[in-house]
């Protein structure tokens, strides 16, 4: 037997007994022939205690070879300790060390393995199984352990069936670039790997298995940020016979329930409701952050015509009312003015009006504007003495873009967005397709297989873009957590939507046959949701990247630093596999 107890264990009650630890050395300290070393494992740390002249002289010699990170096992009594340790459970004893053996050694790591370590990211990531040591790391993998639990409880509890589906299929049209796999018992055709198991889900619905969830791993071949990466988890489920409202309720009570059983914080309201269009109108994205107001006001019509050609030219005036941001001093507004000229935001210049506590207005257009021209204006924003009115213009949809991420920075700024503050609400009403400029027709907003409104199906010829979509997102603190839509089951529709989508009749069977195929046999009414689960998890462990709550993340270029791939294969594998490279900028 290698040990009695783990590193986290012990306590008081045990003191007395004769008890076997193994771990790693976290550190050694040498007083005066006095040896202390903490030992660490996944349970936690136990001090381990030697007197050099009371102890046997080969032990203190094992003892004088250790260094950090060496994995031992250490036999002794359980005594209590001198001088406690209250920060740790195991604070109250220490282990007399008897007798001590190295089961292997370590070199010094490249950081050093504590809370607060001296490794850069990319070092951290190439040493992965080291940093995992870390209490921050270790913690957060518990956390995504916790959560997964807890789903599957709830979820087994709600008679959902975990139903695995193959990684090894074809596109998934989830709007993303597929990553592909070559067969090599079928030169020259490729599997691609899920961006989700949705036509799998919908297939299980056909087959009668009622509800499914599955934890799993979806593919994306796209540009990386901080909450995005090439594989990343979803929590997928799909129901039959119901409507938007049961699964908006089912997981809405998932969402309760991990919030109860994972955080202890107890939501007892029904999340909001907002349609898609006012969450644009109002919060200028469609995962609005309710946490705080500042909300959007659509000004256009109130401040043209009045010879400002900036406004008179644009196609959208929109702005938002910083609460007594009168205080705001010259060089703070030049900070936004600037942070809204970045290219990400693009727009060409911030207009200010300052509400003045004695009602007076003072803006950066007073020549066009006069004061009864601003009462209207701040009336409209519901705007207050010492007030300041931010306003941008141009063209709709990147001004409402560039609003929304000036409330949110401002939100940042002013505290408003505090993490341990959860407000989670729905947008439904999406839209069903929207328009892509650069291929000049209508692409599916969330996926070709979600179902519009019955009543809107009529716009199909004459206004597709207004179509409203069975679809819905769950948003927690302007994070979307999951998305979901109801399906189309129905051949003729869905026969129709992938026609409005631009797919010939050929491309639609060579691509969806199957599913079109399996809607011949039966298909119920069904509908469904995924979760992203690494978002759900970095959400609860109060952190933006969900590189953290992933045991082996890539990094930004979607590299895996420590097994260091992607990588090149052999010139057997590709002949093997009849492939011939075709580097891109080389003859
Ligand atoms: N497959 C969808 C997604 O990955 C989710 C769903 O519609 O259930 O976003």
């Amino acid at each position: 037997m290698y040990r009695t107890h783990n590193c986290g264990e012990l306590r008081k009650e045990n003191i007395g007994q004769r008890v076997s630890l193994c771990g790693w050395v976290q550190l050694k300290r040498d007083k005066g022939g006095m040896i202390w070393i903490d030992l660490r494992d996944r349970y936690g740390i136990t001090q381990l205690a030697a007197e050099a002249k009371s102890t046997d002289e080969s032990v203190v010699k094992t003892i004088d070879e250790l260094g950090r990170e060496y994995v031992i096992q250490v036999t002794g009594e359980v005594i209590e300790r001198y001088s406690k340790n209250d920060k740790i459970p195991t604070g109250d004893i220490e282990i007399k060390i008897e007798d001590i053996k190295i089961f292997s050694k370590s070199e010094t790591p490249p950081f050093t393995i504590i809370d607060n370590t001296d490794g850069g990211d990319e070092l951290r990531m190439k040493y992965r199984y080291l940093d995992i040591r870390r209490n921050p790391v270790k913690n957060a993998l518990m956390l995504r352990h916790r959560v997964a639990q807890e789903i599957r409880k709830y979820l087994d509890g709600q008679d959902f069936m975990e139903v695995e589906t193959p990684y090894l299929i074809k596109s998934t049209p989830e709007g993303a670039r597929d990553f592909v796999v070559p067969s090599r018992m079928n030169p020259g055709e490729f599997y691609a790997l899920p961006q989700s198991p949705q036509t799998f889900k919908q297939l299980l619905m056909i087959a009668g298995m009622d509800r499914y969830f599955q934890i799993v791993k979806c593919f994306r071949d796209e540009d990386l940020r901080a909450d995005r990466q090439p594989e990343f988890t979803q929590i997928d489920c799909e129901m039959s016979f119901v409507e938007q409202d049961d699964i908006l309720n089912i997981f809405e009570g998932l969402t309760k329930y991990l919030f109860k059983t994972v955080k202890d914080v107890e939501i007892d309201y029904d999340f909001p409701r907002m349609p898609y269009s006012e969450a644009m109108e109002k919060y200028g994205n469609d995962k609005p952050d309710i946490r705080f107001e500042m909300l959007i006001t659509d000004i256009t019509k109130d401040v043209q015509g009045k010879d400002f050609v900036v406004f008179d030219s644009a196609d959208y005036i929109g702005g938002i009312c910083l609460e007594n941001g009168i205080e705001y001093s010259r060089k703070q507004i030049d900070k936004l003015t600037d942070f809204v000229k970045t290219p990400q935001i693009g727009a060409k210049g911030l207009v200010y009006c300052k509400y003045n506590a004695d009602g007076t207005f003072k803006s950066t257009i007073d020549k066009f504007y006069s004061q009864e021209d601003w009462k209207a204006i701040a009336e409209k924003m519901e705007a207050k003495q010492g007030d300041l009115i931010l306003i941008l213009a141009g063209a709709k949809e990147r001004t409402l873009h560039g609003l929304s991420e000036l409330r949110l920075k401002l939100g940042n700024e002013l505290g408003l967005r505090p993490k341990d503050t959860f407000a989670p609400m729905w947008v439904v009403e999406f839209p069903l397709l929207e328009f892509d400029e650069e291929s000049n027709r209508y692409h599916a907003k969330h996926h070709p297989f979600t179902s519009p409104f019955d009543e809107d199906i009529k716009l199909f010829d004459t206004n597709p873009g207004e179509i409203r979509a069975k679809a819905y997102d769950l948003v927690i603190n302007g994070v979307e957590i999951g998305g979901g839509s109801i399906r189309i089951f129905d051949r003729d529709l869905q026969a129709q939507m992938f026609k409005n989508l631009g797919f010939t009749k050929e491309e639609a069977e060579a691509q969806f046959g199957f599913l079109m195929n399996a809607f011949k046999y039966g298909a119920p009414p069904h509908g469904g949701i995924a979760f992203g689960f690494d978002r759900l998890v970095s959400l609860f462990g109060g952190s933006d990247s969900i590189r953290d709550y992933i045991a082996f993340p890539k990094n930004n270029s979607g590299r895996d630093m420590m097994i260091d791939s992607p990588s090149a294969i052999s010139a057997a594998q590709l002949d093997e596999l009849e492939l011939l490279l075709n580097p891109k900028g080389k003859e």
